[in-house]
């Protein structure tokens, strides 16, 4: 694709979602791919907006007609990112982020390795804890098997932050926003001038005119 994809992925727990939302708000020409999952909708969610919400049997219909990116099992529900998002961005001319776990990150930066990918670290296993925990209570019915469980998993995942282009520590909102800000920005700058032979050459010619003002 010629615009950016921008890969997210964080423990649940990590405080993701508002760095997400954050993001969303402030940043122009960036479009969100909106997931399919087969879990259940939770609080306010709406359908086609957080995700497709879907059966299992249309999950693994799509799975058997190529229609994904990526896809993965995450807390025994299935998600995936539709190829489709990204044909869309591409035809919009516009850079793309997914917010999605590493089984996720790691088969979309084995198809386009030109992926920007940011893990988004707890501050402390502690708040880990007690986000997961609070998280989990919200749903309700929730047991503390199951509690212990999505920490493990979220622990596995946190062990492979080093496959990412970028590390961003939630302890301060404020400063992880505006270090993802950052991020996206200097991600833009970097690869304007480094896509195309067009801006190559412009380059070229702009550093030579330069040298002969001096
Ligand atoms: P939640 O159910 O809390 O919204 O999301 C659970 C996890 O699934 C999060 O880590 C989220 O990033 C991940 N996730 C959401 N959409 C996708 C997707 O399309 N593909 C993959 N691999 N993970 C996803």
């Amino acid at each position: 694709m010629a615009g950016i994809l921008f890969i997210i992925s964080a423990p649940s727990g990590s405080g993701k979602s508002t760095l997400v939302n954050q993001i969303k708000s402030l940043v122009g020409n960036l479009e969100f791919s909106v997931s399919y999952t087969t879990r259940a909708p939770r609080g306010s969610e709406q359908n086609g907006q957080q995700y497709h919400f879907i059966a299992r049997e249309k999950f693994e219909q799509m799975v058997r007609d190529d229609e994904f990116l990526e896809h993965a099992e995450v807390f025994s529900n299935y998600y995936g990112t539709a190829r489709k998002s990204l044909e869309d961005a591409k035809a919009h001319g516009k850079d793309l982020l997914l917010d999605i776990d590493v089984q996720g990150a790691a088969q979309v930066r084995e198809k386009i390795p030109a992926a920007v990918s940011i893990f988004v670290m707890p501050p402390a296993p502690d708040v880990l804890a007690t986000r997961l925990r609070n998280r989990s209570r919200a749903e309700g019915g929730v047991t503390e098997e199951v509690i212990q469980r999505r920490l493990a998993e979220a622990r596995a995942e946190i062990v492979k932050y080093r496959e990412y282009s970028y590390i961003l520590v939630n302890d301060i909102l404020a400063r992880a926003e505006d270090e993802l800000l950052a991020i996206v920005a200097s991600e833009r700058i970097h690869r304007k001038g480094n896509d195309s032979i067009e801006d190559a050459d412009r380059l070229l010619k702009l550093a030579e005119s330069c040298k002969l003002e001096n």
